[in-house]
This record gives structure tokens, C-alpha cells and sequence, in this order.
């Protein structure tokens, strides 16, 4: 009897065994449908075993082995098999959630295109076809001269895709991959000599395993840079893997890299397609027929054969961690993966997370750096701070700013205004008894947004009606306080009467279609209103103004990393302005113009403004000096999470040599979508240690009652 062990998305760490009767080792890396309890359920094969601990009499046959997809190299499987250990996760949820969705099913996937061919059986059988068979003899005649597509057989014979069908049945015709075309690479800039300087210094890594910082100010061309090396892998049959941040930007990118390597096979992966185009480029790669794969942080896990590079852009950016299911970073396994495949990876950012940067000026990453823009005229734009207290806003907005804003109307050079915050405001309140609207499912209050005059949770997503009156105290005068994207709008609207003014922010995306459309649009524009999605990637000819309303609400956040985050997203602003030939401004509206963020944020000057957090995190015992996980715990009663989380540390390990364990304590998001959420905290200097550590405890906490609580262990966590 041979053993099958499955791999299957269930919450426990442990693989499932199946009886078959014709398996074997090369099964390996199938999917396979199975039977669970009364149902169905796919899965992978990881193992072929001749025993099994599950007596013979109760162990089940696979109902059927899905080969229409080639089976998980090993090398895919490795990659799961790390990421289950580290992120102490069951490899069946790991596997599972690495497949595109489809794959998850049982559901033939269509081959997409293909050709045909005739095979030896097939030339022996035609002699012997009737001549009144004259649709089935002129197909093969046709493919006996060669590979044919199947609109060129259309042509050739009504029915023709029924009789192909038939003949494939018969052992006559064979399907095969299209032929491969070529692809070229075009070059649109002559380097710059730094540019030059960073390929050549990138190239000599290619074949071999190393991590590379590509550390340039924004605007100095690190796109052109990787392009440059991409098409150096490409040019030695190699596969390339791109991860970027924002679902929103691979269509843009996915256009550029097409105008850029025409005749390449590019494919996105992205968790906004469509599921049955997503398993095609999948399969494309997995085919070792993909050049590029361009995707967001579940790209990572796309079956490459020929990996050659992995690039990650803007590789600080928070949304490479994911935050449910498998806590993955896809950063640190695009490195894990680099390493395996022994292939260099390189990191690009123009405010590296301090990890990265800490690893890059330590020696263990290579570091390449670039200091000017790319475009001969675009010098990097100056930054003003304007002090609030000296210029009061009105409305939100200081009157230095706004005559900064009429002037560049007056020029018809664009502007950009920034806030992150989306929504008309943050706060709904009653004037006569001080009730605020909170949303009775997390612990945050509720956004007042103008669209259906709403309040929307910006959390769970809860929506309702803004009310009539205080619910406390009968006051019908409601009030909003604060300020969001809409309020701002209506706010410019009035005091620049004559401007074309845009918003751009998720609302507006989803109101108005894609993200695409709204670009093209907004190059138009004369002020642009947006949040973080108009920050990153996006080069606007005429905006030399980049204006920053909220940033102060970055500075003192009990989040250690919230300065590093709040730094990266002013200079990714700050990157917008200036970006061609006339020259950039930047206004930050701050109280706290002496804050030391600011200074280095006004210098340009990202490294010491590094070196400085790097040096507090060294003296406070925070990351990259110390390794941490959390353990979470969510139920319906606080008191109960805590308690689970309480239970969990008696019952931990008991050799805790280098290592805190913090006291459980509530989230500071405490409540979120009617669950009540609690967390602990754990601290090592020793990475080997931690994870010994969480190795034995999770094992543990599998074993552990729950009563209902709900828990999971986050390794690397970036949210308290
Ligand atoms: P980054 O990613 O470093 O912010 P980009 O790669 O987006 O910078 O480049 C910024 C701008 O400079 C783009 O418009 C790009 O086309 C242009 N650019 C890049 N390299 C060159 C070059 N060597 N000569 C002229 N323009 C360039
Ligand atoms: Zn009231
Ligand atoms: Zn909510």
C-alpha cells in the first residue's frame, strides 16, 4: 500500500494521510482532491511514505490525483516548509494560501493557448483514415508539415476544436506551449553616471546569492536601474520576480515594463484579478514560460524554475507584511527564497526600514547608493516647514500655504495636497454634552464621509446614517471636527474658486473606476487632494508644489516605528515635487517645527536621521537589536483573552535564557469588529532563541483548551 501525505488547509499542524494504489515518489507536489469528515476537500502531496501511524483499517483513498497542473517543484515546497516553521504556522494553511485561489479548487484550469502537434501514433494512423474522413485527414495532413495553432486548424476545417478533441483522445495529437518569442529591451535614457556606477555594481552579484540596498532619493532613478538588470537576467534565460507595495500601481507598472520589454512574457499577481487569470500567469511561471512576474506581497510565492533576480520596491513598505491568515513578510522571504535559489535580491528605497538599512551599513547587505536625481534639471526640492502658531489655519489651511497654492495657479504649474486621512472628518460630535460617535463594533470613532451623507468605521467597515440629533442629550446641531480628504476639497473649492481641483483617495477610486482613470485625469489637474495612494510611484510633469496639512499626528505615537513610517511617507511626498525641469517646493504644516524629523527631513537627510533611531533602538532594546513575536488572543470579552493569554505563559516553556516575556495586555486597537483583542509580547537579542522557544510553545498551545478564544503567534509583528 502506498501512503500519501497531504498537506491540507486545517488549522492543525500536522499532514494527513491517504492510501493510493498507483503512487509514487513522483506524485510529489501534486494537488490531490481527498475526502475530510463528509466532504472534500485539496490538497498537496509533500510525502510517499510505505507506512502510515493511522491504522490501515481507518485510513482513506484519495479520490483523485489533479495532474493537469505540473506538480510543486521542490524548491516551492521548501519555501512553504520554511515559512510554516518561522511564522509557526500548520504547512497545509501555508501551502494552501500560497496557491492562487482557483488552485485551491478542484476545477480543471483551462491550458490557455496552445498548439498542436501530431504524434508517432498519429502518422501511423493516418494512412489508415477513410478518405470520406476528410475534415479529421486534412487536420493531420496539416499538422503532419508541423505545429499549428488552433485558429490556423479553425481555418483549415469547420469542427475543427471537437475533432483535435477526438484525435488527442486517440493518441494522434499532442497540445504543446506556443513557441517562446523573443523579447528586446528598450532603452530609454542614457545612465546617468551613477546610475551606470549601481548597475555595474548590481551585475557583478548576478548568479550568485546577495542582498543589495538600492538607496537613491526619490527621483534618482532606481526603476531604470533595475530595468537595466532585469534585462541582464532575461538576456541568460533567467525569470525575474518584481514586488512592489500598492495593488493600485502594478497596472501602471505592469504598462511600463511592457513598453520597455516588448516581446517579453510579463504576468501580474495581484489579489484584485480575477481568479481564473490569476492561475494562468500562476501556471505561466510555474511553466517556466513567464519572463516577469510583477505582484504584490502574495507574488512571493510564484513557482519560478528559472529564478534569476528578485526585486523588491520600496522595500519598507508596511503592506509586505501580511496581517491575517499566514503573517508572512514577503521581504524577508523573497530573501529567504533568494538564498535557496541562490540568486541575488535587491532592495530598493529612497527611506529604507531600519532593519534593512542597519543590515546594509553593518556589511551584511551590499550598499548602493544614489544621491542626485536622475533628470539633469530636477534638483531635489527644497522643504519648508510653516509654523502653525505663527500662521494660524483657517480651515485647516495656513495662509503662507494657500498663497503658495495661488501662485502656482497662477503659473498653471499643479500643486499636491497631502493628508492622510480619507473621508469629510475624523470626528462626529455633540457640541452641548461632548458625545462622540464611536463605531460600536471597534474601539475607534466613526469618519464622517459626505457621499450618502455617512459615517463609516474606517476599521471594519461598518456604515450608517448620520443622526438626526445627539443620542445623549436630544442637541440636533451635530459637529464634525477634523479633517479628511472631502473637507479639504470643499474647503479649497472655496477659497481658490477658479482652480480644477482633484481628489484622489480610495473613495474616489472606487467611485470613479480605476485608479488609472483617475491619473489621467488628474495630470489636468491644478490641485490634487490625496492621501498615500498619490504619494508613492506617480511622476506628474507641471507639480512643483507638494503641501503636507496633518503630518504632526506621526510624531508622537506610541509606536516605535511610527516616526520611521511617518519620515518615508513625507519624503515620498516630498518625491512628487519637482520631478522634471522646474524646480520643487515642499510645505509641511507642523507645530513642532523644531521637531528633530523635520530637521532631518529638511536636509535631506535620511541617514542621520537613521543612524539617530538606530541608535535609540539600540538604547531601548527594540528591533533590529532585539527579535520580538507576539501572541495574540481575540474573543468576544476581553477578560477572557487575557486569561488565555495568561494560561499560555504558565504553560510555557520553562528555559527562557535570553529571552522577555511581556505581560498580556489589550491591543492598542483594542476592539476591532466586534472581537476584543489582547496581545503579549516577546523580546530575544537571540533570533535561534526566540524561535526554539516559539517551536515548543506553539506545539503547546495547539494542545492548550481554547473555550473560544481565538489566538495566533506573529513573528516580526509590525502592529501593537
Ligand atoms: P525613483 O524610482 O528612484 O524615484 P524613477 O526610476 O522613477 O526614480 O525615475 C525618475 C524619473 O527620472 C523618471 O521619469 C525616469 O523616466 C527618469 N529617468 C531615470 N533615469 C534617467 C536618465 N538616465 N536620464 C533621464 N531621465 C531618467
Ligand atoms: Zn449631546
Ligand atoms: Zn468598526
Amino acid at each position: 500500500m502506498i501512503i500519501l501525505r497531504v498537506a491540507l488547509d486545517v488549522p492543525l499542524p500536522r499532514l494527513f494521510d491517504y492510501r493510493s494504489e498507483d503512487a509514487t515518489r513522483a506524485d510529489i507536489g501534486y494537488r490531490v482532491l481527498v475526502p475530510f469528515g463528509t466532504k472534500h476537500r485539496v490538497g498537496v502531496v509533500v510525502d510517499v511514505a510505505a507506512t502510515s501511524e493511522v491504522a490501515e483499517s481507518r485510513l482513506r483513498p484519495v479520490e483523485e490525483i489533479l495532474r493537469d497542473v505540473p506538480p510543486l517543484p521542490r524548491e516551492w515546497l521548501a519555501l512553504a516548509e520554511f515559512s510554516s516553521d518561522y511564522y509557526h504556522r500548520p504547512l497545509g494553511e501555508v501551502v494552501m494560501s500560497a496557491l492562487p485561489p482557483r488552485l485551491r479548487t478542484a476545477k480543471a484550469v483551462p491550458r490557455g493557448a496552445v498548439d498542436y502537434v501530431l504524434t508517432p501514433a498519429g502518422r501511423e494512423a493516418f494512412a489508415l483514415i477513410p478518405v470520406r474522413q476528410k475534415r479529421l485527414r486534412a487536420l493531420l495532413e496539416r499538422l503532419a508539415r508541423g505545429r499549428a495553432t488552433e485558429t490556423e486548424l479553425e481555418v483549415l476545417a469547420r469542427g475543427a476544436r471537437s475533432l483535435v478533441k477526438r484525435a488527442i483522445k486517440s493518441g494522434w495529437v499532442d497540445s504543446i506551449d506556443p513557441p517562446q518569442s523573443g523579447f528586446s529591451f528598450v532603452r530609454a535614457h542614457k545612465l546617468t553616471w551613477e546610475q551606470q556606477h549601481a548597475v555595474d555594481a548590481l551585475r557583478g552579484g548576478l548568479g550568485k546569492f546577495r542582498v543589495s540596498l538600492l538607496f537613491g532619493v526619490t527621483g534618482s532613478g532606481k526603476t531604470e536601474i533595475y530595468l537595466q538588470l532585469i534585462a541582464e537576467v532575461l538576456e541568460r534565460r533567467g525569470q525575474v520576480l518584481v514586488l512592489v507595495p500598492e495593488i493600485a500601481l502594478t497596472p501602471a507598472l505592469e504598462n511600463a515594463f511592457r513598453s520597455r520589454f516588448p516581446g517579453a512574457c510579463i504576468f501580474t499577481q495581484t489579489s484584485a484579478m480575477a481568479g481564473l487569470e490569476r492561475a494562468l500567469g500562476w501556471l505561466q511561471a510555474h511553466r517556466g514560460r513567464a519572463d516577469i512576474v510583477l505582484g504584490t506581497r502574495l507574488a512571493v510565492f510564484t513557482p519560478l524554475p528559472r529564478l534569476g533576480l528578485v526585486v523588491v520596491d520600496e522595500e519598507q513598505d508596511a503592506s509586505f507584511k501580511q496581517r491575517d491568515g499566514v503573517r508572512y513578510s514577503a521581504r524577508d522571504l523573497a530573501i529567504a527564497r533568494a538564498r535557496a535559489a541562490g540568486v541575488p535580491v535587491v532592495l530598493c528605497s529612497a527611506t529604507p526600514s531600519l532593519e534593512t538599512f542597519h543590515h546594509a551599513t553593518s556589511g551584511k547587505y551590499e550598499l548602493v547608493q544614489l544621491t542626485r536625481r536622475a533628470i539633469d534639471r530636477a534638483a531635489l526640492p527644497a522643504i519648508r516647514l510653516v509654523d502653525t502658531r505663527a500662521h494660524p489655519p483657517s480651515d485647516g489651511v495656513a495662509a503662507p500655504l494657500l498663497e503658495a497654492l495661488a501662485a502656482r495657479l497662477a503659473r498653471g504649474e499643479q500643486s499636491l495636497v497631502f493628508l492622510n486621512r480619507r473621508g469629510y472628518a475624523p470626528v462626529l460630535a455633540c457640541p452641548a454634552c461632548g458625545w462622540v460617535k464611536g463605531c460600536k463594533r471597534c474601539s475607534a470613532q466613526m469618519v464622517v464621509h459626505l457621499a450618502g451623507q455617512r459615517l463609516l468605521c474606517h476599521h471594519c467597515g461598518l456604515a450608517e446614517s448620520i443622526p438626526r440629533a445627539c443620542p445623549e442629550c436630544g442637541e440636533p446641531d451635530l459637529q464634525s471636527f477634523g479633517r479628511g480628504t472631502q473637507r479639504v476639497e470643499v474647503t479649497l473649492a472655496e477659497k481658490l474658486p477658479h482652480a480644477r481641483i482633484l481628489r484622489v483617495d480610495s473613495d474616489a477610486v472606487r467611485a470613479r473606476g480605476k485608479l488609472d482613470d483617475l491619473l489621467e485625469r488628474a495630470a489636468s489637474a491644478d490641485i490634487l487632494v490625496g492621501t498615500q495612494l498619490l504619494a508613492k510611484g506617480h511622476h506628474f510633469e507641471r507639480l512643483t508644489l507638494a503641501a503636507v496639512l496633518n503630518a504632526d499626528s506621526g510624531l508622537f505615537s506610541s509606536d516605535y516605528r511610527a516616526s520611521e513610517r511617518t519620515f518615508a511617507q513625507l519624503q515620498q511626498v516630498a518625491g512628487r515635487s519637482g520631478r522634471a525641469n522646474l524646480p520643487g517646493e515642499v510645505m509641511i504644516q507642523t507645530r513642532y517645527p523644531d521637531h528633530p524629523l523635520y530637521r532631518s527631513l529638511v536636509n535631506h537627510d535620511f541617514t542621520g536621521f537613521a543612524r539617530n533611531l538606530l541608535a535609540e533602538r539600540r538604547e531601548a532594546g527594540f528591533p533590529p537589536y532585539v527579535f520580538e513575536a507576539a501572541l495574540r488572543a481575540e474573543s468576544g470579552e476581553m477578560a477572557r483573552a487575557l486569561h488565555f493569554l495568561e494560561s499560555a505563559v504558565e504553560r510555557a516553556p520553562q528555559s527562557r535564557a535570553s529571552l522577555s516575556v511581556f505581560d498580556p495586555a489589550p491591543m492598542s486597537l483594542a476592539r476591532l469588529a466586534g472581537m476584543e483583542r489582547a496581545q503579549l509580547l516577546l523580546q530575544s537579542r537571540s533570533r535561534p532563541r526566540l524561535q526554539t522557544f516559539l517551536r515548543e510553545w506553539s506545539a503547546m498551545l495547539y494542545q492548550m483548551p481554547t473555550h473560544g478564544v481565538r489566538w495566533h503567534l506573529d513573528v516580526d509583528p509590525i502592529e501593537f
